[in-house]
């Protein structure tokens, strides 16, 4: 690939991944026009047979996420995982599975057999097929995977949902996935499916990039602003064990590849919806916040009361 050529040119790295995300949206303009475009967890769109369809792809680069002597096994587990992940934050049941690889000619064919047979264990856990894919060369391992989920038409969960006083939860636990968790990560399918029908539930997606980074992204969605009470947040074993001289805390809403999944519940709802889930699921959730009206703020409320705003450089004092 040519490389720009003028110095001026802003780099991937210079404007980030969002506003690049935002950059190619524009070249894509409204062709199409699907259900649902860029900028959820899935596109949705619709055949016309009262279902849609949630349409999802994901990367996962050797040195980048996975190390080149990780267990062939897990790689292939993570790389569809992560894709069910988004899936599940659609409330969808995971249905169609391609997986494509690019490796370097010296890999064994072996490496590659396991890889797909971690990956096919872990669709098929969910009810989903691996129905192809393709082989390329490339100068490292990569996988790409593309997945296909299903729900009645009209019926996906999207960002844009959450209104002020909804209740805001989140599965599971934060934080350390470093250590281990993300290799060995449960895309919350069944949770996101039973929420879907629950009703109730206004916006969900899933924890990719952390907690503080992602939970932006639905509120700026939504419009809305989130007060999250610090306290609340369940912050999972492995980011204590962490001794890198970030608090538990600020792992907890920073690491990423947690893929728990974070939705807002109508005030109505909250009450019964935290019952039915204790008497269907052993898996944590965990009230840690309420939405507010507001510019898509994140707000974070200490033990005394003290509120601070959330920005990307960390934590600033919050002057009201
Ligand atoms: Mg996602």
């Amino acid at each position: 690939m040519k490389k720009a050529k003028h110095t001026t040119a802003r780099t991937l790295s210079a404007v980030g991944e969002d506003a690049a995300i935002a950059a190619l949206v524009k070249v894509l303009g409204d062709d199409g026009a699907p259900a649902l475009g860029p900028g959820d967890d899935c596109a949705v769109v619709e055949m016309g047979d009262g279902k849609e369809w949630q349409l999802t792809s994901d990367p996962i680069v050797e040195g980048i996420h996975f190390l080149s002597e990780a267990e062939p096994r897990l790689i292939g587990r993570k790389a569809v995982g992560r894709a069910l992940s988004d899936i599940a934050a659609m409330g969808g049941q995971p249905k169609w599975v391609l997986v494509n690889i690019t490796a370097p000619g010296e890999l064994a064919l072996d490496q590659l057999k396991s890889i797909y047979r971690g990956a096919r264990q872990l669709t098929r856990k969910y009810g989903a097929t691996i129905v192809g894919g393709d082989l390329g060369k490339g100068p490292e391992l990569a996988l790409h995977v593309f997945a296909i989920g299903q729900s009645p038409a009209g019926s996906s969960i999207r960002r844009d949902g959450a209104h002020p006083g909804d209740i805001l939860y989140v599965t599971g636990q934060l934080g350390g996935s470093a250590l281990g968790r993300h290799f060995a990560f449960e895309p919350r399918i069944r949770e996101g499916l039973w929420l879907r029908k629950q009703g109730g539930v206004t916006a969900m997606m899933d924890i990719s990039d952390g907690l503080a980074t992602d939970l932006p992204r639905l509120l700026k969605r939504s419009g809305a602003s989130a007060l999250l009470q610090e306290r609340a947040i369940p912050i999972a074993p492995a980011a204590r064990r962490l001794e890198d001289g970030k608090s538990p805390l600020l792992h907890a809403l920073t690491d990423g590849e947690d893929f728990e999944l974070v939705f807002t519940v109508s005030p109505e709802r909250a009450t019964a919806l935290e019952d039915a889930w204790r008497k269907a699921f052993r898996l944590r959730l965990t009230r840690i916040g309420e939405i507010l009206a507001g510019p898509g703020q994140l707000l974070l409320e200490d033990k005394s009361g003290q509120r601070q705003q959330w920005t990307a450089a960390g934590f600033e004092h919050f002057r009201s």
